[in-house]
């Protein structure tokens, strides 16, 4: 798949580094043959949801976070909105801009209203010190986010919240099997809300899971997943019909039995990646607390332009050149999209967000990818750094208005 290294990139005549394509990511997932027979046996007992499956995972799921409950749902973003609920939040929540934007649709849906505050520069996860001066009398909560992974600063927000008497939920969509302070994450706050969804690194499919030390939380969660009610149809409340079911269940246990080892060989990319990307100029990677680990939902560089000598957009198209996919994580960030424009705050309040939606590329990462490739995409990055100059000629004179060009991104609700 990977093609030998002939000095030029790509993008001004030289062979690509990639025969075909390279994907951002693909799923980790067990043989073909293992989910055939579990499909079978859920297809001859006939119980497709609320069954044994489900059950199971959910257990040993809340084994592997040390958390008293865990409770599956149909995904991530559902978890999120139920969480906040069943909390009975009202008015401001505060959360991050540079995330993914279920994390705010979660408050939309909710009726509330989202307060974005920066990030820190060096973790890319929502600063302490910011949300604390978004606090008014208003606020009901703080959503934060291990953003790739990379657990937040849970001790410092857990007493931000205690001192001022708000729930912090978490949106560990990306952080199955990440530790903090050697911990897993999952407990902390009033809940964590993990994503099983194909992009991150425990699947199941679709789904999600979210943990908590509540039991209040967890038995009014369990009602508001299956509409309302504990199985007696007398609704406590207005659920949705949010359950996962025992295909999906059976493909999470699978994938959990096998995360550890995934995970290693995942970070092993990463270290390769770190420590051949790392040195070049212009190029910063997120900082992980020593003793902290991250399940690096994906592997993210930060661009800088001037050291670099090209802008991040060049470099994803030059590597695009090269048969690499990229990704713009977290472009726009959310407090810049149409949905969320009567949530703005002004102009050049979150500094951090804007540098990092502006600067940070995604590269492609999964626990299976074979070294040669994490090899070819450090090789295409350096020799698109090498012939910088050239590179960036031959982009502006063949797209002279690119940066002009309208974000195309899908209108409100
Ligand atoms: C993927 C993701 C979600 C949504 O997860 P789904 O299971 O797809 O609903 C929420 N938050 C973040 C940060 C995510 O990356």
């Amino acid at each position: 798949m990977t093609a030998p290294q002939d000095g030029k990139p790509a993008v001004l005549g030289g062979t690509p580094r990639i025969t075909g394509n390279l994907p951002i990511t693909r799923p980790t997932l067990p043989g073909g043959a293992e989910v055939a027979s579990d499909v079978a046996e859920i297809i001859a007992g006939g119980q497709l949801t609320n069954g044994e499956r489900v059950a199971a995972f959910e257990e040993r799921a809340a084994a592997y976070l040390g958390v008293e409950h865990a409770v599956a749902v149909s995904s991530c973003s559902i978890g999120l909105l139920l969480v906040a609920r069943c909390l009975g939040l009202e008015g401001e929540v505060i959360l991050p801009s540079y995330t993914f934007c279920a994390t705010a649709h979660a408050l939309l849906w909710n009726g509330l209203v989202p307060v974005f505050v920066d990030c820190r520069a060096d973790t890319w996860n929502i600063d302490p010190a910011r949300a604390a001066a978004a606090i008014t009398p208003r606020t009901s909560a703080i959503f934060a986010v291990h953003v790739f992974g990379n657990p937040c600063a849970l001790d410092e927000l857990t007493a931000l919240a205690r001192r001022h008497g708000l729930a912090l939920v978490v949106d560990a969509a990306h952080a199955f099997g990440s530790r903090y302070a050697g911990r897993p994450v999952g407990g902390w706050g009033a809940a964590e809300v993990f994503s099983l969804s194909p992009t991150k690194v425990l699947v199941a499919g679709e789904g999600g899971l979210i943990g908590t030390r509540d039991p209040r939380l967890a038995e009014r969660l369990r009602m508001a997943r299956n509409y309302g009610h504990a199985g007696d149809y007398d609704c406590r409340l207005c659920g949705v019909n949010a359950r996962m079911t025992e295909m999906n269940a059976a493909l999470g246990l699978r994938c959990l039995a096998a995360l550890e080892e995934n995970l290693e060989r995942r970070l092993h990319r990463v270290w390769e990646y770190v420590a051949r990307l790392g040195g070049l100029p212009g190029v910063s990677v997120q900082r992980v607390r020593p003793g902290d680990r991250s399940t690096y939902k994906d592997f993210t560089i930060r661009v800088d332009e001037r050291a670099f000598g090209l802008d991040r957009d060049d470099l994803a198209q030059a590597l695009a050149a090269e048969g690499i996919a990229t990704k713009k994580y977290y472009h726009p960030a959310v407090h810049d999209q149409q949905a969320y424009r009567a949530f703005r705050p002004p102009a050049g309040r979150l500094p951090v967000t804007s540098d990092l939606a502006r600067r940070a590329l995604s590269l492609p990462l999964y626990s299976h990818m074979p070294p040669a490739e994490v090899a070819a995409v450090v090789e295409a990055v350096a020799a698109i750094q090498r012939y910088a100059g050239d590179v960036a000629g031959t982009l502006q004179s063949a797209r002279p208005n690119r940066k002009g060009v309208a974000l195309n991104v899908p209108a409100a609700m």
